[in-house]
């Protein structure tokens, strides 16, 4: 059923068995008690769909969660995590073996990068990065022992896409596993599985969680591939989920699609007032009709939300700094997804020494809209502005 309204309210809730209460259980356990030797040995030999053992395997109010987040991803089933690091990590490494080669969107999130070129040339795992853009990039960095396609649309920074579709195409036929990071577009506005994405992941920290308070992620696939990422990586690294974590979870999805709606409409505000601003170059934002790739980006999403890009005009380093602490109502902060706007910008994670103003990669300020009223935060870019 592919209801959002159902999915959110109803899916997988089974009140009766919990004195009928409306909000689900924290079913706080570590493990669960077996009444005979026939469930438990049965249970040993498939942890997946056995009875529940123990937390790191499963728990009720984690598969609650599960279910629902399948059915909002368009998948067979889901797996949750501790991070969307550990999602990544367990994800990926599921797919790899000693001597494969991957292809990465060029510039993944910043741990995905790690694994592709600090853990995985341990085991002699190789990858290229390309420039996700075009397809021909992807059969170009192709080899024969190319086992996986990583990719990230809308891309950290600049928000490049790639397009899924031909993606998946190429890869199908020649046994390539695909997996995308969807964090940027929740699983409401990308249905990646659609268009034959294998496996698609997420930052729950960021909109699925909603309110800047848990760390989490999760995995989306077919039964077969959520299985055997489970029986091995997720158990083995034990980053299953904790069941009060799942809970606050299931409570920021009853507000997923509200919560998008109204950042959607306040971002489409923001964009406006800055690409009228003199002061800024050029706003990146993926459902704004001066993006490169935007007919992609109305063909294969059906929302864009919080985050954005601005290149304000040549400023030094102090002015960048400036104008970032000016802001009363964006905090300077990693992250995005909750409710409280957010600034980040580029020149903050580099020395001074190094920032180059005429670079408009170094000017980069990305901008995270939160549940915030549009007037409020255009007033205060406003002010900020003034300032510089
Ligand atoms: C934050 C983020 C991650 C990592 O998720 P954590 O929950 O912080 O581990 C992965 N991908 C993207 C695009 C992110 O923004």
């Amino acid at each position: 059923m592919d209801n959002i309204s159902f999915i959110i309210n109803q899916l997988a809730e089974e009140r009766e068995q919990y004195f009928n209460a409306v909000a689900p259980p924290i079913i706080q356990t570590s493990n669960f008690t077996f009444k005979d030797f026939k469930s438990l040995r049965e249970t040993f030999e498939d942890e997946f769909s056995g009875e529940y053992i123990y937390t790191k395997s499963r728990n009720p109010t984690v598969d609650i969660l599960r279910k629902k987040i399948a059915a909002l991803q368009g998948s067979e089933d889901a797996l949750v995590t501790n991070s969307g690091s550990s999602a990544i990590f367990c994800s990926i490494l599921a797919n790899v073996k000693a001597g494969d080669h991957i292809i990465s969107v060029a510039k993944p999130y910043s741990w995905a990068a790690r694994m592709f070129e600090v853990v995985l040339p341990r085991f002699n795992i190789t990858h290229t990065y390309v420039d996700g853009r075009d397809i021909q990039n992807f059969v170009n960095a192709c080899q024969e022992n190319t086992t996986l396609i990583y990719l990230e649309s809308p891309n950290s920074w600049d928000f490049q896409l790639q397009d899924l579709q031909a993606v998946a195409d190429f890869a199908k036929p020649r046994n390539i596993t695909t997996i995308i990071d969807n964090s940027y577009c929740s699983p409401i506005y990308q249905k990646p599985h659609k268009f034959g994405i294998d496996l698609c992941l997420h930052s729950a920290t960021k909109y699925i969680a909603g309110h800047s308070d848990t760390v989490a992620g999760v995995i989306t696939g077919s039964r077969e591939r959520i299985k055997k990422i489970f029986d091995s990586e997720l158990s083995n690294s034990g980053t299953s989920i904790s069941p009060f974590n799942a809970w606050l979870l299931i409570r920021g999805l009853r507000t997923l699609e509200i919560r998008l709606q109204r950042i959607s409409e306040t971002t489409v505000k923001v964009v406006d007032f800055l690409k009228n601003h003199p002061k800024i170059e050029r706003v990146i934002f993926p459902f704004d009709k001066d993006f490169p790739q935007y007919e992609l980006a109305q063909k294969q999403m059906t929302g864009a939300c919080g985050l954005l890009t601005i290149i304000p005009k040549e400023l030094d380093y102090q002015e960048i700094e400036l104008f970032s602490l000016s802001l009363k109502n964006f905090l300077l902060a990693v992250s995005w997804g909750g409710h409280e706007s957010l600034i980040m910008p580029k020149a903050a994670g580099m020395k001074p020494e190094i920032y180059d103003k005429t670079n408009p990669e170094h000017r980069m300020i990305r901008l995270y809209i939160g549940l915030e009223d549009a007037d409020f935060l255009i007033e205060d870019l406003r002010n900020a502005l003034e300032l510089i």
